[in-house]
């Protein structure tokens, strides 16, 4: 048996473990303002930028069917993430002396079974104590403000879909956004009529420069000044999280460095490698799901497991 520190026994506390907070609860500042980007860049794309300028031509019907697609998969996708419990340790819970795994997690201070303090009990492997959701949670990633929720076991696959159908949406609209505006430019620019407003109203610039042509190039740009950032993000989350989904680990287990403990632990020629990454297709099929034709699709099915994860080590018994 290979034994690798795990996370630190949190400090003592008398707090309980957690429950799940009712639902106008989870509506924080943070979440209804995350909404209502959503809900402003849509409307913003949709009545002032898809149908003034494309009308209902099949590109517009094309760009509108895409943007609805991927905004509204983001947002199923949102709400899983919100109101999925990630996971958390059953009552009485306790590793199994029995089991012979490959590798164990243990404390740092005396190698012994991780516990919890603060829930008084012990603490499956992957599992952390969240000090804002007051519990342990399965194979906790990070507690996310931005969903009000942590992200773990349960619903890291709709997160990581999440950053998926957000980057969709979040590019496609930035470009339109960025399209029209030059688009704007050149009508100005050769006296040309356009198209503004969730009404068409033909315009040109020549007639009435003051007019609401200004408003609406005044929405777009502040609409596009939210969406550029927003996406650069988003973006960026994703491509972190397709390297962890790639190497199976968590932002957790990354900020902690347990490879680096595992080479304390000694595991001949894969010291530096992190137990739970068994290859980049096993990885993906562990995280996303077995059917990978299905990896698009959120799902709110209860996820079973969360207690215990297969190794390399065990990986290689098992012959892949
Ligand atoms: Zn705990
Ligand atoms: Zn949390």
């Amino acid at each position: 048996m290979t034994v690798f520190e795990g996370s630190l026994v949190q400090p003592s506390s008398n707090r309980a473990a957690g429950s799940m907070p009712a639902i106008w609860q989870r509506f924080t500042a943070t979440v209804c303002s995350v909404l209502l980007v959503f809900v402003f860049l849509y409307y913003v794309d949709v009545a002032y930028v898809i149908l003034p300028w494309y009308s209902f031509t099949v590109p517009g019907m094309l760009h509108l069917m895409l943007l609805s697609a991927s905004t509204g998969l983001a947002l199923r996708c949102y709400f899983l993430c919100m109101f999925t419990d990630p996971g958390r340790v059953p009552p009485g819970w306790q590793p199994d002396a029995e089991q012979q795994a490959a590798v164990q997690e243990v404390k740092k201070s005396d190698g012994g079974a991780r516990y919890c303090k603060k829930c008084n009990q012990y603490k499956p492997p992957r599992s952390h104590h969240c000090r804002v959701c007051e519990r342990c949670v399965l194979r906790m990633d990070h507690h996310c403000p931005w969903v009000n929720n942590c992200i773990g076991h349960a619903n890291y696959r709709s997160f990581f879909l999440l950053l998926v159908y957000c980057s969709a949406a979040l590019i496609h609209s930035t470009l339109l956004l960025l399209g029209h505006a030059l688009h704007l430019v050149s009508s100005s620019a050769n006296s040309r009529v356009v198209r503004v407003g969730p009404r068409a109203t033909p315009h040109t610039f020549e007639e009435d420069p003051d007019s609401h042509v200004l408003w609406h190039i005044g929405l777009q740009t502040f609409a596009f000044a939210v969406a550029l950032p927003t996406t650069i993000a988003v973006v960026m989350l994703l491509v972190w999280h397709i390297r962890m989904v790639a190497a199976n680990k968590t932002t957790i287990e990354h900020a902690e460095g347990i490879t680096a403990q595992i080479k304390a632990g000694g595991l001949g020629a894969d010291k530096q490698r992190h137990p739970y990454n068994l290859g980049c297709v096993h990885n993906g099929l562990q995280v996303l799901g077995d059917e990978p034709v299905l990896w698009w699709l959120p799902r709110s099915s209860a996820t079973p497991g969360g207690l215990a994860y297969p190794t390399f080590l065990d990986s290689r018994a098992l012959g892949f």
